[in-house]
């Protein structure tokens, strides 16, 4: 089986981050919550950075973030994003306590604490997480999940 490539959590194992991507594969991220100390992680890994627990369980993300910081890449070690530089990365402050790093959509620069949504696009062998611009249009900003 060829082995698909992986953006946004290298040198993370397999194992430890086949949940993301697999949720990222239909559209949704999750992280780590650690079991003891109830902080959130990313990127996977085995034991809470925190405390260093080993009991952890996956929490979805539903809203996006705030930019903590960003920056305009130019020149890309990735081959497949060459024809679509120059385009930002973003560092999101996400809801339940983790950093993410992310490609931010649009060509506008982005401000510090700027609210941005998550975008999934899918590529041949894989989801690349993305953000937006913007925050939800919800009265709430800690809407509680709607899982069935
Ligand atoms: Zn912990």
């Amino acid at each position: 089986m060829e082995s698909a490539p992986r953006v946004g959590v290298e040198g993370v194992s397999a194992d430890d981050a086949a949940p993301y991507w697999k949720h990222l594969g239909v559209h949704e991220l999750f992280v780590q919550q650690c079991g003891n100390c109830a902080k959130s992680r990313f990127p996977p890994m085995p034991g809470c950075p925190h405390c260093g627990s080993l009991d952890a369980e996956w929490i979805k993300v539903d809203d996006g973030g705030t930019i903590y910081s960003w920056v305009r890449v130019h020149r890309t070690t990735n081959p497949s994003f060459v024809a679509e530089t120059p385009y930002v990365l973003v560092t999101v402050d996400l809801a339940p306590g983790c950093r993410i790093v992310g490609r931010l959509e649009g060509s506008e620069a982005p401000r510090m604490g700027q609210p941005v949504t998550l975008t999934f696009i899918d590529h041949a062998h894989t989801t690349e997480l993305r953000f937006r611009p913007g925050s939800r249009t919800t009265n709430s900003p800690q809407e509680p999940d709607h899982n069935d």
